[in-house]
């Protein structure tokens, strides 16, 4: 494709995005497509002679759209929302333009310190501690996900343990993400050895019962080496105490990661700074603005109060990375952060988002969020045929129809299928509980209202 070309059919396709953002409230939310009916609309061999771009973007409206859950409509409700922006798009295109891998600094050196300041930018608007700046011991990185976070965190964290493999043991809440038990699987520690800890009725870890459960191990010579404290929970938004986490895992020298993938973004308002109390202790932490703020995945945020542990254990220098700006020790070199070796640009959506909106915008879309959420609730909770399921602090309602299971369940499909909203669902004590999670840019209280007159109508058709 000459230079020309591209101008051309990119703002084709700049375009095409363009009126997407227009008109993606129209689609229905969650795609209807059966299974196997794209690949089936698919060839089943790559084409040998190149094809005209029109007869590609064409397929885009055929065979792609039928098949696309719109994560991007104003109903969407569901999980948690993932969201894009204009500026983070237009960030990632020149990411992807400039063709950058920033696997070492001096395979881009704008790469890596654009990365290292958004990063230190981060911590600042979060509130986060001097000590996971990039002028302390310690400093952040973009991974892909919270996912990898956590897996880069637990291989810091075992590496760090001089106990043997064996023995190591980790705590986190049995409302923790599934990650944790993933993640340590892979870095050689089954999921027998993750113990998941009671919760409280507001689905926080019960501190107590966290630092028995180590005493305990410590008197079956096994050896607690991690505790993850989860900012945020995925079912229901719920938040440890991270100082109640600090203070066992202290107890036995123990790495203290804090999950924030979802939640942490609500920290750059400073009335809710309150979940990240005790983060002064924390070893690691994560947080994805790939989620709740404006930035496409993928984008995780993730810091070490101490890079040292982190790099011992993931750094490898084989003889073609070697240069001179590493051998001089005075670059960082983010592939020793992270699992892979490549890394993309993924600094520059970030930067984009940052100056575009400014942290006040960014805020003010938080407690936009929170607001409609709580309304949300009100009318929800002042409804007899409904139960709230959970504290909702923030932009996560978790609530039941009253009349039990099998309706809750017949209305989230009901609405799921209608393809006017989707909404997702956890379990709470073994009941069906519908999760609503109000965090999309371009979310009005006109869409919540929307959502709470399908409720209305739709509970009664519901009944068990
Ligand atoms: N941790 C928490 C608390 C989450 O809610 C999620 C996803 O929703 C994750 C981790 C996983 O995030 P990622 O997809 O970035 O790995």
């Amino acid at each position: 494709m000459s230079a020309d070309e591209f101008r051309r059919r990119g703002t084709e396709v700049v375009h095409w995005i363009a009126n997407y953002m227009e008109s993606v409230g129209e689609f229905p939310v969650q795609s209807p497509a059966e299974p196997g009916s794209v690949l089936a609309a698919l060839p089943t061999a790559a084409p040998e002679h190149g094809e005209p771009f029109e007869d590609m973007l064409a397929d885009v409206d055929r065979v792609v759209m039928p098949g696309i859950t719109h994560w991007q409509s104003p109903r969407f409700f569901a999980y948690f929302p993932s969201n894009a922006s204009g500026p983070s798009i237009l960030g990632d295109l020149l990411s992807s333009g400039l063709g950058v891998q920033g696997m070492l600094w001096s395979t881009s050196p704008t790469c890596t310190e654009l990365e290292i300041r958004m990063l230190d930018w981060m911590a600042e608007a979060l509130g986060l501690p001097e000590r996971f700046r990039s002028t302390s011991r310690g400093g952040g990185v973009i991974q892909d996900t919270a996912s990898s976070a956590t897996l880069c965190a637990i291989a810091a964290a075992r590496d760090r343990s001089a106990a043997s493999i064996e023995k190591l043991v980790a705590y986190a809440s049995d409302e923790a993400h599934s990650s944790v038990e993933k993640s340590l699987r892979i870095a050689g520690i089954p999921s027998d050895r993750l113990r998941r800890i009671d919760t409280d009725a507001q689905g926080a870890m019960c501190g107590n019962t966290l630092a028995t459960t180590m005493d305990e191990d410590v008197k079956r010579d096994l050896v607690p080496f991690l505790v993850v404290a989860t900012c945020g929970t995925t079912g229901t938004g719920a938040f440890d105490s991270i100082a109640a986490c600090a203070h066992a895992a202290s107890g036995h020298d123990a790495w203290l990661h804090v999950d924030a993938a979802m939640f942490g973004t609500a920290s750059i308002c400073e009335e809710y700074r309150w979940i990240h109390d005790g983060i002064e202790h924390a070893d690691s932490y994560c947080v994805n603005p790939h989620k709740w703020m404006l930035t496409n995945f993928d984008c995780t945020c993730f810091f070490v109060a101490d890079r040292e542990p982190l790099l011992a254990a993931l750094s490898i220098m084989p003889e073609y990375l070697r240069n001179s700006a590493t051998d001089s020790g005075g670059v960082i070199d983010f592939r020793d952060w992270q699992v892979p070796l490549g890394r993309r640009f993924r600094a520059l959506k970030l930067w984009f988002v940052l100056r575009w909106h400014g942290l006040e915008g960014i805020r003010a879309m938080i407690r936009n969020h929170v607001a409609m959420a709580q309304t949300f609730a009100a009318a929800i909770s002042e409804d007899d045929r409904f139960e709230i399921a959970a504290p909702h602090p923030l932009n996560l309602v978790c609530f039941r129809a009253a009349a039990g299971d099998e309706t809750t369940r017949r209305l989230v499909s009901t609405i799921n299928t209608s393809g006017r909203a989707m909404l997702t669902h956890c379990s709470i004590d073994g009941q069906f509980v519908v999760r609503c999670c109000i965090g999309h840019a371009t979310t009005t209280m006109r869409d919540v209202d929307e959502l709470i007159a399908m409720l209305r109508e739709e509970v009664d058709q519901c009944l068990e």
